[in-house]
């Protein structure tokens, strides 16, 4: 983009304020096509005052299927009576549209074509449109919004309008356009940003491929693990059938396993990241990519987390309702019978179950609180301090509840030899590595001398470098310095 792309603002101040005059509303905007989007897309602006004029091949025909109110003539009627012309045609066809180059010239038209597939022409489809014909200004925009979007409104979907084009002006006219029908204009620049611009509506949740995959693989490994400690083992050594186990039970047991380790995960990063400045002795070297993708994703890593816990939750609730579940309370009464058992109460379980379900309640009720606070509408609610104060600190301390419920739930398993079916240690254990690590790390980054440290470096002070510094004191007043490495 221009340096003097940026240096204008995309809307004008007249516009900004929302004025009644403004030269956007009650002006014609013509559509070539009458297609879903050629049909939402008039229903929109016929509502947000403009006049529409559509240019079809079939006026005739396709007129009845749009609102009164708008014009169906044949294209080139149309495209004569207006400036701005929105494409509403599948870039396939363009060359059919080379007809009317000539009224065309010297108008806005505004590309709102997708592809099927990312990069899927050399060119962006804006460019070959502007390729064909070249006395007209093209604009990229409406791409990003469906033709759903464009008739249930712009509060009922994504608002947001991303705009390209080479022509400050032009851009600015459809900006206005697409404020007036209710949408954000969100400027990208030049016209060299239309491909990436046209490859956004195929974008398969890029930000959650690899937490997805993360929590997918961590679910293999731990579903294995337990089946084969809850289901093979006992088939194997005592040729007992748990295979019923599997649907409810040995996914129960997975679903904490991810839950705890991805929680843990999001917190491990920013360890590393410490540990990295403190090792350099700078805040200004580059992380490596591997731990830079990993600072990106922590949110989808932290909703991943919250959303196996409360499956975990839900599945835990459904326990008692299982058949198996039944006979087995059964089985268990009759036998206490048969033995003539009066109390079967073992006071430390009872208490190893109060605890361990409180913690349970606590961690899921915070794990809500960070996943609700990630959310744009809320996140962007909260200054800067509260949100790091809900996330980094409330995180942190979901993290060490997290690990208190599983504790409890492991209680002295560890210790006891029968619990390591083919001598492998109960699965709690492993799932601690992770988190207990980061708590540690935690724990002695919190000692003054490494938080002073981690704070001059995160202030700019840099190992080997006579830098003069400014840092609070712990009384909260600011002490300024020069310091040296050696210092
Ligand atoms: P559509 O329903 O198939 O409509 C395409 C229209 O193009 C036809 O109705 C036709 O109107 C016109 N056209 C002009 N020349 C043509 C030719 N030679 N052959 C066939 N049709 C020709 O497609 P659409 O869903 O409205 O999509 C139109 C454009 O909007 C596409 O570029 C698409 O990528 C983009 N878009 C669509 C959506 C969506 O939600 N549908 C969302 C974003 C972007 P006449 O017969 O009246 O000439």
């Amino acid at each position: 983009m221009s340096g003097g792309d940026m240096a204008k603002p995309l809307l004008s101040h007249r516009s900004m304020e929302g004025d009644s005059s403004t030269p956007a509303t009650g002006r014609t905007i013509g559509v070539l096509g009458s297609g879903d989007f050629a049909r939402s897309l008039a229903v929109r602006l016929v509502c947000s005052g403009f006049k529409v004029v559509v240019g079809s091949r079939n006026p005739k025909r396709k007129a009845g299927l749009f609102p009164s109110a708008a014009e169906v003539t044949f294209q080139a009627e149309a495209v004569k009576k207006t400036d701005v012309i929105f494409v509403a045609v599948f870039r396939e066809h363009y060359s059919t549209l080379c007809d009317l180059a000539d009224v065309l010239a010297g108008k806005i038209l505004v590309d709102v074509s997708n592809n099927t597939e990312i990069n899927h022409h050399k060119e962006s489809n804006a460019e070959y449109l502007a390729s064909l014909f070249p006395a007209c200004t093209v604009v990229k925009g409406f791409n990003v919004v469906s033709a759903w979007t464009l008739q249930s409104g712009a509060r009922d979907g994504n608002k947001q309008v991303l705009i390209c084009s080479n022509n400050q002006e032009a851009k600015r006219t459809v900006a206005e356009i697409a404020q007036v029908m209710g949408f954000t204009p969100v400027d990208m620049g030049c016209m060299s940003s239309a491909c990436e611009i046209e490859n956004i509506p195929l974008r398969l949740l890029p930000a959650w491929k690899i937490p997805i995959f993360l929590a997918l693989g961590l679910f293999l490994c731990f579903f294995t693990y337990n089946l084969i400690r809850q289901v093979i083992h006992p088939y194997i050594r005592e040729q007992k059938n748990k295979f019923y186990k599997i649907p409810i039970e040995v996914v129960n047991t997975t679903l904490p396993c991810v839950a705890y380790v991805m929680l843990s995960l999001v917190y491990l990063p920013g360890v590393l990241a410490a540990c990295s400045q403190l090792y350099y002795g700078t805040k200004y070297r580059r992380f490596p990519d591997w731990l830079d993708q990993w600072l990106q994703h922590r949110k989808q890593i932290g909703l991943l987390s919250f959303f196996c816990a409360a499956l975990h939750a839900v599945y835990s609730f459904c326990l008692p309702m299982r058949r198996s579940h039944r006979y087995q309370l059964i089985e268990t009464a009759v036998k206490q019978a048969v033995e003539k058992k009066m109390n079967i109460w073992v006071e430390e379980e009872v208490w190893r179950m109060e605890i361990y379900l409180s913690v349970g309640i606590i961690a899921l009720g915070l794990l809500s609180l960070l996943a609700i606070t990630s959310l744009p509408s809320i996140a962007n609610s909260l200054n800067w301090r509260e949100f790091s104060f809900i996330q980094s600190t409330l995180g942190f301390i979901a993290l060490v509840i997290s690990t208190l419920h599983t504790l409890t739930y492991g209680w002295s398993r560890a210790f006891d030899e029968n619990q390591y079916k083919f001598y492998l240690p109960p699965t709690y254990t492993l799932t601690l590595l992770v988190p207990c690590t980061v708590i540690l790390a935690r724990v002695i980054f919190s000692l003054p001398c490494m938080q002073q440290r981690l704070l001059r470096i995160r202030r700019g002070w840099e190992k080997g470098r006579y830098v003069k510094f400014v840092l609070p004191s712990a009384t909260g007043e600011y002490s300024s310095g020069e310091t040296s490495s050696n210092v």
